[in-house]
């Protein structure tokens, strides 16, 4: 019963380390560290709750300590492979030697934890999966402790009692942490995933509006603080409401595809493409001035123009694009809805002044500088 309830307390100590570890140890957290220095790290840190379990193990019988530290080490392991797992094991090795009185089976422990470190780095190199690692490390733990039990605990009867609590405590808490863990990365995944959904246009894969705002607030403010040019472009697709009328919805997205497409092979990789709503299009573009950008909106249109868009194998159709476009110079306080909105007015103007055309609005004054 007594080594029921310490087994419970240690397995709640094990769950809380392992959301410390996973809110902690993100390897996205310490892009800035190389690999070897991440590995060092959350070895380190797990030789540390290696430490921290073991002052809440559980005396059975003179020294001989029940806890979970090798769980610490599986972690390690499986994280940052030998290296974390060689780290967390020199600590505990060093913890245990210095905290407790150096005896016959404290020498028997380090040897097991140097054969269970040296076992769990050759079992998580190998390509088997989550699952199977975690069982495997589980399994060849218990297996250690049973060649090595008998060494410590003459007496084989109790030798026998303390490996099946020792046993059932290290199978138990290696399950809960493969179970804890998988659910936290499941997780994580989870939340990339819906990141991408918020922040893309299902159609396209372009951005959406959302991220459009956010991108362009990001591009002013990385353009004000360089003091250096920031362009947009405002693309929308003219008469697409006959299109889908001709041919139907589904081919008028096909065409909202094939558009992205080009859009985004006609302009560099840090602009930033995206699709505004229904027909209508939008390119950031940082450290751009005002001819570049008239530039590559020419070169937008035409490349839309030429391009003969197969709809099915009867189908081929031409469409046009009209384009406004604006620069904040040398961006000093001028905020972003400035932009947008001479942006929208040089588009206002494309469309006003017959369609397939880049226009530009400046000092409140229309402008046509194309076609
Ligand atoms: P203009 O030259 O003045 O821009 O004329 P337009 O027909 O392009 O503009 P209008 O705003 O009248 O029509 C836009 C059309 O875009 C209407 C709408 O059905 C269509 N549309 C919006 N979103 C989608 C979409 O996701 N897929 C398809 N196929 N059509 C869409
Ligand atoms: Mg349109
Ligand atoms: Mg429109």
């Amino acid at each position: 019963m007594i080594v029921l309830k310490d087994f419970f307390v240690n397995f709640c100590i094990l769950s809380t380390g392992i959301f410390i570890i996973h809110q902690n140890l993100n390897r996205e957290k310490f892009l800035s560290l190389s690999l070897f220095k991440w590995r060092l790290l959350a070895g380190s840190f797990l030789g540390g709750f290696g430490v921290v379990l073991m002052q809440f193990g559980i005396h059975v019988d003179g020294d001989v300590l029940i806890d979970l530290r090798t769980v610490a080490i599986m972690i390690a392991a499986y994280l940052g492979g030998w290296v974390s797992a060689l780290v967390a094991a020199f600590i505990l090795i060093i913890c245990r030697l210095t905290l407790y009185p150096v005896s016959f089976s404290a020498l028997i422990n380090v040897l097991v934890l140097t054969a269970s470190t040296i076992t769990f780095s050759i079992i998580t190199q190998t390509n088997m999966g989550v699952g199977k690692k975690w069982s495997f490390m589980a399994v060849s733990y218990v297996i250690v402790l049973s060649v090595t039990i008998h060494i410590v605990i003459p007496d084989i009867r109790q030798a026998f009692l303390i490996f099946i609590q020792y046993s059932f405590s290290i199978l138990s808490a290696t399950y809960g942490t493969y179970m804890l863990g998988s659910y936290l990365w499941r997780n994580d995944q989870e939340n990339e995933r819906l990141k991408q959904i918020a922040q893309k246009d299902h159609l396209t894969g372009l951005n959406n509006v959302r991220s459009f705002t956010h991108s362009l607030d990001s591009a002013f403010l990385h353009a004000h603080e360089r003091q250096e040019d920031l362009s947009l472009l405002y693309i929308d697709i003219d008469y697409f409401k006959k299109i889908n009328d001709t041919y139907g919805h589904p081919a008028g997205d096909k065409v909202l595809q094939q558009v992205s497409k080009i859009l985004t092979r006609s302009c560099r990789s840090v602009d930033i493409v995206s699709r505004n709503g229904g027909e209508e299009f939008s390119v950031i573009m940082p450290a751009c001035g005002f001819e570049s950008a008239r530039i590559v909106a020419e070169r937008i249109r035409q490349s839309i123009e030429q391009t003969v868009f197969v709809i099915n194998k009867e189908a081929e159709l031409r469409i046009t694009v009209s384009i406004g476009h604006a620069t904040a110079k040398q961006v000093n306080s001028q905020v972003s809805t400035q932009l947008i909105k001479e942006a929208d007015e040089g588009l206002y103007l494309a469309k006003r002044t017959g369609r397939n055309r880049v226009c530009y609005f400046e000092n409140y004054q229309y402008m046509s500088v194309s076609r």
